[in-house]
């Protein structure tokens, strides 16, 4: 990366038909980047161009879960980003040295997330999907000032706490004017051999923010979908084999939400 693009984004050239959404979350570990990995996986198997784009620069982890191990390459100044599951995907993963924590300021994140989208060869994207880091932190004012058009996706698990400090992420596009798509409940239930459900985190996060952030927006933001506990999930995870692929219930719901998406 040399932080320095004379680029215009093609995203938000007029004309451009991407559809372009920003995962986002109030707190780590509810399993945003699981959720933005396996959507993705769901988009390009629906037949759609999608890239991911790992804006989680501090803790990023979607090239491991999309299994991707090939570095970016670079040609004529533009970086080519490798393609895993039909996905095109870049991360600040592909350009540290493995183990080297990345220590920036806002200025740096925001120099190169412009990098990631104007010098990256994306092509002809329908959708593009932004794994951005929790909170309401620069990443996020970069990529509201970046991408104005970017809709908003926002994960939360059921529990209240979790759903209070979601709420705040997405509320951010009231200051933006970024549309908010709505709500995905992760790790909802866990269902039991004999089909009963353990409410392991609560419930009601999801309902509670999808009614909040709508009375602030003035516009329903719908709950989208429950996706439970699953150990497919977690394992399609750590192998870079996307549990959305495969059957099962995290893939159901999660197939629904892609529907939603691919409109
Ligand atoms: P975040 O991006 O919000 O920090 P991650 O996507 O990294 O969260 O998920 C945190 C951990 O929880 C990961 O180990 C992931 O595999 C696991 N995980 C996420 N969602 C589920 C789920 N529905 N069922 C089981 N494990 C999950």
């Amino acid at each position: 990366l040399t932080g320095h693009t004379e680029r215009e984004i093609p995203f938000t050239k007029p004309g451009c038909l991407t559809k372009v959404y920003a995962i986002t979350s109030g707190k780590g570990g509810v399993g945003k980047s699981s959720i933005t990995a396996n959507l993705a996986a769901a988009l390009a198997a629906q037949g759609l161009k999608v890239g991911v784009l790992d804006a989680d620069i501090y803790g990023f982890s979607i090239p491991r879960m999309l299994g991707v191990d090939t570095p970016a390459q670079k040609v004529d100044e533009m970086i080519i980003p490798p393609v895993a599951h039909g996905v095109k995907v870049i991360s600040i993963g592909m350009f540290v040295p493995d183990g080297t924590p990345v220590i920036w300021r806002g200025p740096m994140l925001h120099r190169a997330l412009q990098q990631f989208l104007a010098d990256v060869f994306w092509g002809d994207l329908d959708a593009l999907l932004l794994d951005l880091p929790p909170g309401t932190g620069d990443v996020a004012i970069s990529i509201a000032q970046l991408l104005p058009n970017a809709e908003i996706v926002v994960v939360t698990t059921p529990q209240i706490a979790a759903a209070e400090v979601a709420e705040r992420a997405g509320s951010i596009a009231t200051q933006t004017k970024q549309r908010v798509v709505g709500v995905v409940e992760n790790m909802s239930f866990l269902e039991n051999p004999d089909g009963s459900r353990t409410e392991i985190f609560g419930s009601g996060g999801g309902q509670q923010v999808s009614e909040r952030l709508g009375a602030q927006l003035g516009y329903q933001v719908p709950l989208l979908a429950q996706v439970p506990l699953d150990v497919n999930l977690r394992e399609g995870s750590d192998q870079g084999s996307p549990v959305v692929l495969r059957e099962g219930p995290a893939a159901k719901a999660l197939q629904q939400v892609a529907e939603v998406l691919a409109k």
